[in-house]
């Protein structure tokens, strides 16, 4: 049987192996060796140097690994929360561009109800001038009351225009929300 010469690889003493013996146990310190061929080298290094190297480079893949999705998650988080921030500007210009300044200077946003009271508004007045006036001006009314009615319509279609574009911000806003607790949970969770 051919015998290798090695050198141990925890305390240095030299040992002799089998040619294709893969392990070995050195009889000098009982530390358990491997034999290595590598590249016409031969030499035995501590078994459990080579399963210690593999679990610590198993734990530093798994740190890469949470640390990426960590990354991932934060990414998710930012986009999320940028997304939220561009909707509500969006959502402010959509409310500039819809209100009327009232003469105070605060926007005022178009309702239904304001709709409503216009006209409501218009035949109070209207009918009192109808029955206070002189017979020659009576026939005035007609005329004012059609135009109140026209800014009144004016006035509803605006409401129902701003109404569906509420609905819409609130919606998406809410999806964006759900999905930024998304992010956040699966970074905190982690
Ligand atoms: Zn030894």
């Amino acid at each position: 049987m051919k015998l290798i010469r090695l050198t141990c690889g925890n305390c240095g003493a030299p040992i002799e192996v089998r040619k294709h013996a893969r392990l070995v146990v050195c009889p000098f310190c009982d530390t358990h060796l491997k034999v290595i061929r590598s590249d016409g080298a031969i030499y035995a290094i501590m078994a459990d140097v080579i399963s210690k190297s593999a679990r610590e480079l198993d734990v530093s893949a798994e740190r890469l690994d949470g640390a990426a999705s960590d990354l991932q998650n934060n990414v998710n988080v930012l986009r999320a929360e940028n997304a939220i921030m561009e909707l509500d500007e969006e959502w402010r210009w959509t409310m500039h561009a819809m209100s009327r300044s009232s003469r105070i200077g605060q926007p005022r946003l178009p309702t239904r109800s304001g709709a409503v009271l216009m006209v409501m508004a218009a035949v109070i007045v209207l009918s009192a001038y109808f029955l206070l006036a002189e017979h020659w001006s009576r026939w005035f009314t007609f005329p004012v009351f059609a135009g109140v009615v026209f800014l009144a319509w004016l006035t509803w279609s605006d409401a129902s225009e701003f109404r569906d574009a509420r609905t819409e911000y609130v919606r998406r806003r809410q999806a964006l929300m759900a999905e930024l607790g998304d992010a956040r949970s699966a970074l905190e969770g982690r």
